[in-house]
């Protein structure tokens, strides 16, 4: 058995046998065989020779008859080297002298064959290093009896249930992940609010990222306990550990199916506060989940995402389409939408305008977001007028993200002015007092939340990036993750001063960034004023029996004591202690 320690994004426990994405690059793991084992590993080698040099047979008759003999000849190369009998002669040698596997010798003796040819002045040499790496895959693969294989044709043949292991996953990727199959994520990378990690958890899949090189580690076939909770992977689980983990996960169901008692009962603490559950979707079809866990509308609705992974740019009716739609599985409860928050690591768009700030050298402080929608402002408005257009059909609200300066939100709200013309010269429908917010997740702007407080109608704390920017810390990078961390003083006291300005101002506040729904932080938000959270569907229940259980007195006791610390170590510390005491932290 083998025990891994990574970041813990989504929890939950889950056991299956993992499937492993991007395995054919990983590296060959060496591993020593007697000198018996000689002919039976070179005989492997031979075979696995064989069937590669018939798969190339095959494709080069495919192009061929589909694209001609001139292109089909590309695969020359490929037949020339897989009968080089030098090549095959150094495999050979390899696996008889280092006594080593003949995967691990396939993998050395391409590897180093691509090593040299990349160090040629020759560019003849150098542009075949990519034949060489596709070469060294193909081979390899035959070890495992599996045909050529692709991510995407890899997910979409998982049909039973699976623990997803890859080095990275894109955004789009995770969100057309099969949620009946698919019981836990693994990566080698990401931080906790990397959007993998934030749809994982959206998703009710148990997640932990930021397991270096586990993507090597971790074989196709092999059982894995996958603890999200605490940020734990078990690769071939002993029987123990198999026995303790079964009975957590019966212990979780039987929790969960207690909690589904309280969907119809308000969030409110023992003395009398009431407080409203929103729920974060990037996609409508997420809200019928969502309202079964006690959602009572949406607070941040990702619209980026359906541009994610998308051949092509919703129009305004695609748009509009789905805007409706959300509207009406909501039947009346409010929908914030947000505007497109595209760029830095959400790319994955045939959005023109993306190709414009390719290559940025900073892209999370460079045009993302807002900054992309007021650059392109034809893509910007044709969004607006397509929220106008669902605002006709119910509680609609708007949200700018990213915002950092009081122009930015003034440009913004002149673009909608300008898209309501259009719709009203359209004679089109559409609510004259949409109701207008903006994310609070730039520090300058949670500095001067007073100013902006007097120009918006609500504020929603984007907590995932105002720590990323707070302290200077890559959200998505598992290397510097130890510094990510919602509970530094100064994210803190960003958060309260945020919060007392809009309560003075008497407009909403709500926080939609992943701290909402981490349980130790929700006393302590409570305690700073904040009634209104937004968070993934899973969290709902959790956060509504632990507000049920603890009265406000008692919240604001925790904000001041916790606002007294000068570390994160002492106020994380001291927020745990303080859930231990209730009934959730037993
Ligand atoms: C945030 O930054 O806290 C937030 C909610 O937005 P996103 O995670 O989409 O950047
Ligand atoms: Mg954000």
């Amino acid at each position: 058995m083998l025990t891994l320690q990574g970041i813990a994004v989504s929890p939950g426990v889950a056991i299956a046998k993992a499937v492993v994405l991007n395995a054919d690059d990983r590296a060959v793991v060496r591993e020593s065989i007697a000198v018996s084992q000689v002919p039976a590993e070179q005989k492997r080698l031979q075979a696995a020779l064989d069937a590669s040099r018939e798969e190339v047979g095959k494709q080069m008759a495919a192009t061929a008859s589909s694209l001609g003999s001139e292109l089909a000849g590309i695969f020359g190369f490929h037949q020339g080297m897989l009968a080089d009998r030098h090549l095959i002669e150094q495999l050979n040698q390899q696996i008889k002298t280092e006594k080593v596997k003949a995967e691990y010798a396939v993998f050395s003796v391409f590897s180093r064959l691509a090593d040299t040819f990349l160090a040629q002045d020759n560019a003849f040499f150098r542009e075949r290093v990519t034949d060489i790496y596709d070469l060294k895959r193909r081979v390899l693969r035959q070890f495992h009896g599996r045909a050529e294989t692709s991510d995407e044709a890899t997910l979409a043949a998982i049909k039973t249930p699976t623990i997803l292991v890859a080095r990275d996953l894109t955004p789009s990727q995770t969100v057309n992940l099969d949620k009946t199959c698919i019981r836990a994520i693994v990566t080698d990378l990401g931080g906790r609010t990397s959007h993998t990690a934030i749809l994982a958890h959206a998703l009710g899949i148990p997640a932990v990222v930021g397991v270096a090189d586990i993507s090597q580690t971790i074989h196709s076939g092999d059982t894995v306990i996958v603890d999200g909770n605490e940020g734990v992977v078990l690769v071939n689980p002993d029987a123990n550990s198999l026995l303790k983990y079964r009975q957590l996960l019966e212990r979780e169901a039987k929790a969960e199916r207690s909690r589904g008692a309280l969907r119809d009962l308000p969030a409110v603490t023992s003395d009398g506060t009431r407080f409203a559950l929103m729920t974060n979707i990037e996609f409508p079809d997420e809200i019928p989940a969502a309202l079964e866990k006690g959602a009572e509308g949406v607070g941040l609705f990702r619209t980026e995402y359906l541009f994610l992974g998308n051949d092509h740019e919703p129009d305004e009716d695609e748009q509009f389409a789905a805007y409706a739609m959300a509207v009406k599985l909501l039947g009346g409860r409010p929908l914030t939408i947000r505007t497109l928050d595209l760029g830095a690591d959400k790319q994955d768009s045939a959005i023109e305008s993306l190709r414009r700030i390719e290559n940025e050298p900073n892209p999370f402080l460079g045009c993302r977001s807002i900054r992309l929608c007021l650059l392109d402002v034809p893509l910007f408005r044709t969004q607006l007028r397509a929220i106008l257009r669902a605002s006709a059909l119910g509680p609609v609200r708007i949200m700018f993200p990213l915002i950092s300066h009081l122009s930015e939100l003034r440009q913004a709200k002149m673009v909608l002015s300008d898209a309501m013309h259009d719709l009203a010269d359209r004679g089109m429908a559409f609510d004259r007092h949409i109701r207008i917010g903006m994310m609070v997740e730039v520090p300058s702007a949670a500095i001067q939340a007073t100013a902006f407080a007097k120009e918006v109608d609500f504020f929603s704390i984007g907590t995932n990036d105002l720590v990323q920017y707070t302290v200077a810390v890559d959200r998505g990078n598992e290397r510097v993750a130890n510094l990510y961390t919602d509970a530094h003083p100064a994210v803190l006291h960003l958060i309260k001063e945020v919060i007392r300005a809009a309560n003075r101002a008497k407009i909403e506040v709500s926080l939609c960034g992943e701290m909402g729904g981490n349980l130790a932080f929700v006393p302590l938000l409570a305690g700073l004023g904040l009634r209104h959270f937004s968070i993934t569907p899973p969290a709902i229940p959790q956060v509504k029996e632990l507000i049920r259980s603890v009265g406000l007195e008692r919240c604001k006791r925790i904000a001041r004591k916790a606002g007294s610390f000068d570390t994160e170590q002492e106020v994380t510390a001291f927020l745990h202690s303080e859930l231990e005491k209730t009934a959730l932290g037993a």
